[in-house]
């Protein structure tokens, strides 16, 4: 694809599940259209100005669009309060790129703008995008990333060439994870629901407050208060995370006899399903994904870690109503 750059389509439309290296895939191309000196390949050298403007982000001829709480530009009102970062690009950002598209390039080559999530443009931004996607000058590039790609209008959709990258099947992904050094690659492969780049980034910190975490709701001792006394350090983001994967493996374990998430816990989960009836499983794991969505702004982390095991308590008091499920 790099190597017939000359022949890029100015538009692209990178897609594929989250967590599978959309951009990293999408930096890598705009790294390589910027590259003052590229490889046979085409691949950026690593080594010339543009890529070292590009490792800091800050090559002149190149746009990043993103939300403003996933790290755009954030505001302070008039007070110095911090605005509230919102979750869509909105149009303003879009007037600012069509301004960046019709100046000349800085450095007579070419100008790329990435916009990630894509589906973040709200409508009035999208339209405003379009306007650009239609006739964009020579040498301007654009590389929308998305994974709820359907969400973007169908007018963006058809004036960009599609990428579509899928999930690396578990063999390769694994070797992958091995060679970055990860320790237990399929138990990290498990844990993350098959995402290598998310598999990757599980430190040893990470691992450690989920044994805790674990241990503590698996416990035969186990108490609700005692237990969130005892994880008040835990995150409440990583406690629901871990909530509803255990809870997943709980259902699925039910309904097929197998866990995903948690592999390593394979005995306590056979032996906490057993336990359990199948339909008040699911609706907590329901309950547990609701959770997780409004977690990023808890009013109260420790009361927010011990409700959830509260009801995670009041989930293993109700016994399995039908031993025959
Ligand atoms: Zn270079």
């Amino acid at each position: 694809m790099l190597a017939r750059k000359e022949r890029l389509p100015h538009a692209l439309l990178v897609r594929g599940p989250e967590g599978i290296g959309k951009v990293g895939f999408a930096e890598a191309l705009a790294a390589a259209l910027l590259c003052e000196d590229p490889g046979r390949q085409g691949a950026a050298c690593g080594r010339c100005a543009a890529c070292g403007w590009m490792t800091q982000d800050s090559h002149p001829d190149f746009r990043r669009l993103a939300p403003e709480a996933l790290g755009g530009s954030g505001e302070n009102d008039e007070e110095g309060r911090e605005r509230k970062a919102s979750l869509q690009i909105p149009v303003d950002a879009v007037r600012g790129i069509s301004a960046f598209v019709t100046m000349s390039s800085h450095r007579s080559g070419a100008k790329v703008v990435l916009i990630h999530p894509a589906e973040a443009l709200n409508v009035n931004a999208a339209n405003a995008l379009l306007k650009n996607l239609e006739e964009p000058p020579p040498r301007t590039y654009f590389v929308l990333v998305a994974h709820r790609w359907h969400d973007l209008p169908a007018t963006v959709r058809s004036r960009c060439e599609h990428v579509v990258l899928g999930i690396p099947d578990a063999a390769t992904a694994r070797d992958w994870l091995e060679r970055e050094g990860v320790r237990d690659p399929a138990l990290s492969l498990a844990q993350a629901g098959g995402m290598p780049l998310l598999a990757r980034e599980f430190d040893d910190a990470y691992w450690q407050t989920r044994h805790d975490f674990l241990a503590a709701i698996t416990s035969p001792e186990f108490a609700p208060l005692e237990a969130a006394e005892r994880l008040r350090e835990c995150a409440p983001a990583l406690a629901a995370g871990w909530m509803q994967k255990w809870s997943f493996d709980l259902a699925l374990r039910k309904l097929t006899g197998r866990a995903r998430y948690n592999p390593d816990y394979a005995d306590q989960i056979a032996a906490t399903a057993a336990q359990l009836d199948a339909r008040e499983a699911l609706r907590f794991h329901r309950a547990a994904v609701q959770l997780q969505r409004i977690v990023s702004h808890p009013l109260n982390p420790r009361l927010f870690v011990e409700q959830l095991l509260l009801e995670y308590a009041g989930l293993l008091r109700r016994p399995a109503l039908d031993p025959a499920e």
